[in-house]
């Protein structure tokens, strides 16, 4: 960076030299003009020698008989226009603040921008800018103050083995010479594992709120630059601020970005990544634990890591960051909904029942959701219904009613839904489904939303593949229905989901047999992306794509026998959504079965669940990913 700021400086220069030369010569505007002294000005004029004379403010550009021009100074006060009129001289004026105060401020105008310029890329060097085309080596880190809120341990709810792993942090530094005195060995650098939005940043801001010291947060995708040596350079700087700034926290969100195994994978490639990864590493063994700086990093890909930054003095301290429990999140739900004025009927308890799989994050926003509903209808408190909806529209995205379908798409949409609820039904491991729509949300045209009944912690093979079925199950049914060559694009996203899974289950989880428990992802994510991949041979490439393939066409013959045996269930089910476009679990079953529903009369209301509770007792899904069946969907072309 020196040497971004030595160019930055010898540009501008430069550059004012040149305004400099400019102004001066802009003086003269015509160098060949002779200047003469007024009193000579003056006999001319007395002797009619002057033709025209342009007067500007206190300069007289003038010319003799022979056409040649001479410029004279006026003295102070002196007006010469009569003067020259008297004598039959043609007078000319400029308009007079042409010559005063706005001449000089043009004059000066390209050393204003230019130091303007100067300044502003200066100060962006000096930190504190977001980097940019000068600001190359700077890091990015930013200084969160107290004004973005202090964060403490009483607004991060539901992960309380982390906080209290955390806790001696906090101790620390708030009183670093008691612990120096005793000898303690403080670690330099915890690393936050766990998945999106259970809280890891939240955590690390809350350790910075109690102890009341600065917090630094930096993203490692912001170290990898296109340049070698920028992200290094980076890194430097953001431990040398952090110093400047002890105790403080700085935060590396995403280290994984930086902190991929060096080597592996990655053919000799990424040297940028390696130099910046080797620079951390420098610089966390070369500070001591009691210079007060404690580098928190989180990820959620523990298992990529460079082992060397776990290593003791480095990130020794490992601190895991799950999705809350139900009693986490009827805690967090508690946290969130503190400023929210909340209806008799609201139970926490039942909210956080139906949220299996909620992050942290999801249930903040599912409590921001509920007091939208409820601020929209003019209610001043939210009620559990609010929270009812609110669940749906973080689960499957918000309703769009507006978007017209026609009688074609709906219907393709239903026997798509149908599909994947009868399959999802009648396969034992599927979890329960827990709502159909016709009616688009988020980017879908219709979905089958199924929960699990408790947390999930594991996946089995023979899991995996029934939903896999549930997931193939709608373009079966569009197949059977309609025929093949009438399938939509409604499938596509349903075969990407299916796809990951697919691809998951054979490159991680060794649930191939044919592939064995080789981890091949990594050198999966090498070939599909622009890194080459590693030592992965053809044929196992071949292999591999083929048992990722025969997963999919498997599950694929289950949807479709499951729904050809169950034909006049599916029949009822999808006229039933055409009828009624979002059917509860419950009502699913009754439908399939021929039995009526009580709805109240009108068609498109939205079912009311005053009694909510039963309801919400089934419970949720795996939110983020996407919920199953739904339709990942292209978006139809809106038809009049
Ligand atoms: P991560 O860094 O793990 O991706 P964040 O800390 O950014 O997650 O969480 C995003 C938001 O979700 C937080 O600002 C907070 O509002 C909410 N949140 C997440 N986890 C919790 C928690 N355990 N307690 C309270 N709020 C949480
Ligand atoms: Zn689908």
């Amino acid at each position: 960076m020196g040497n971004a700021r030595n160019i930055a400086f010898w540009v501008v220069l430069f550059l004012l030299i040149l305004a400099l030369f400019n102004l001066f010569s802009g003086g003269q505007p015509n160098m060949s003009t002779r200047t003469v002294s007024f009193s000579d000005f003056v006999e001319a004029v007395d002797n009619g020698e002057v033709s025209t004379a342009t007067i500007d403010g206190e300069r007289v550009v003038f010319r003799d008989e022979t056409g040649t021009d001479f410029v004279t100074i006026l003295p102070d006060g002196v007006d010469v226009t009569d003067r020259l009129i008297e004598n039959g001289a043609t007078v000319n004026a400029r308009p007079q603040e042409q010559s005063g105060f706005t001449t000089v401020l043009m004059s000066f105008l390209p050393f204003i921008i230019l130091i303007g310029v100067w300044i502003y890329f200066m100060n962006r060097m000096q930190g504190g800018g977001r980097g940019g085309a000068m600001g190359f080596g700077k890091s990015r880190a930013k200084l969160l103050t107290e004004k973005h809120g202090r964060v403490t341990f009483d607004d991060v709810a539901g992960i309380d083995e982390a906080k209290e792993e955390l806790e001696e942090i906090v101790e620390f530094l708030r009183n670093p010479q008691k612990f120096s005195r005793l000898g303690g060995k403080i670690p330099k650098g915890a690393l936050l594992v766990g998945p999106p939005g259970t809280g890891k940043t939240l955590l690390a801001r809350a350790i910075a709120g109690e102890a009341g010291v600065p917090f630094f947060t930096i993203s490692g995708s912001d170290f990898v630059e296109m340049f070698v040596g920028v992200g290094a350079s980076r890194v430097r700087d953001m431990f040398e601020q952090a110093k400047k700034n002890a105790p403080c926290i700085v935060f590396i969100d995403e280290i994984d970005a930086v902190g991929r195994h060096r080597g592996a994978g990655y053919g000799g490639g990424n040297d940028e990544r390696e130099q910046t990864l080797n620079q951390l590493l420098v610089e966390m063994d070369g500070f001591e634990a009691n210079e007060g700086v404690i580098i928190i990093a989180a990820t959620n890909r523990k298992d990529v890591l460079d082992p060397a930054l776990l290593r003791p003095g480095r990130f020794d301290r490992q601190v895991t960051v799950p999705n809350p429990d139900i009693k986490g999140r009827e805690k967090i739900l508690g946290v969130h909904a503190r400023k929210t004025p909340l209806g008799p009927d609201v139970d926490l308890r039942i909210i956080a029942r139906g949220t299996p799989g909620f992050s942290g994050a999801d249930l903040a926003n599912l409590v921001n959701e509920a007091a939208l509903m409820a601020a929209r209808v003019g209610r001043r408190f939210v009620v559990m219904e609010d929270f009812e909806n609110a669940k749906d529209k973080v689960m499957m995205g918000a309703e769009r009613r507006s978007m017209v379908l026609t009688a074609e798409q709906k219907e393709k949409t239903a026997y798509h839904e149908a599909g994947h609820a009868i399959v999802g039904l009648s396969l034992p491991k599927c979890d329960p489904v827990y709502k159909a729509t016709i009616i688009p949300r988020g980017g879908a045209l219709g979905m089958v939303v199924s929960l699990p009944e408790i947390d999930r912690l594991n996946w089995h093979k023979s899991e995996c593949e029934q939903k896999l079925a549930m997931t193939m199950a709608g373009k079966a049914a569009e197949i059977m229905k309609f025929g093949e060559e009438n399938v939509s694009n409604g499938p596509a996203g349903d075969i990407q989901q299916a796809s990951s899974l697919a691809r998951a289950m054979v490159l991680r989880w060794g649930m191939s047999d044919k592939v064995g428990n080789i981890d091949y992802a990594e050198a999966h994510e090498g070939y599909s992306g622009q890194t080459p991949g590693f030592s992965v041979s053809a044929h196992t490439k071949e292999m591999i794509e083929d048992e990722v393939k025969r997963f999919i066409d498997e599950a694929y013959q289950t949807a479709k026998s499951i729904l050809e045996e169950k034909e006049d269930e599916f029949e009822r089910l999808a006229q039933g959504l055409l009828e009624y476009e979002t059917l509860t679990g419950d009502e699913i079953k009754r439908v399939i079965k021929g039995e009526p529903l009580d709805r109240g009369d009108d068609e498109d209301d939205e079912p009311t669940q005053g009694s909510a509770p039963s309801v919400t007792a089934i419970p949720k899904t795996k939110p983020r990913s996407k919920p199953t069946g739904g339709d990942g969907g292209l978006e139809p072309e809106p038809t009049a």
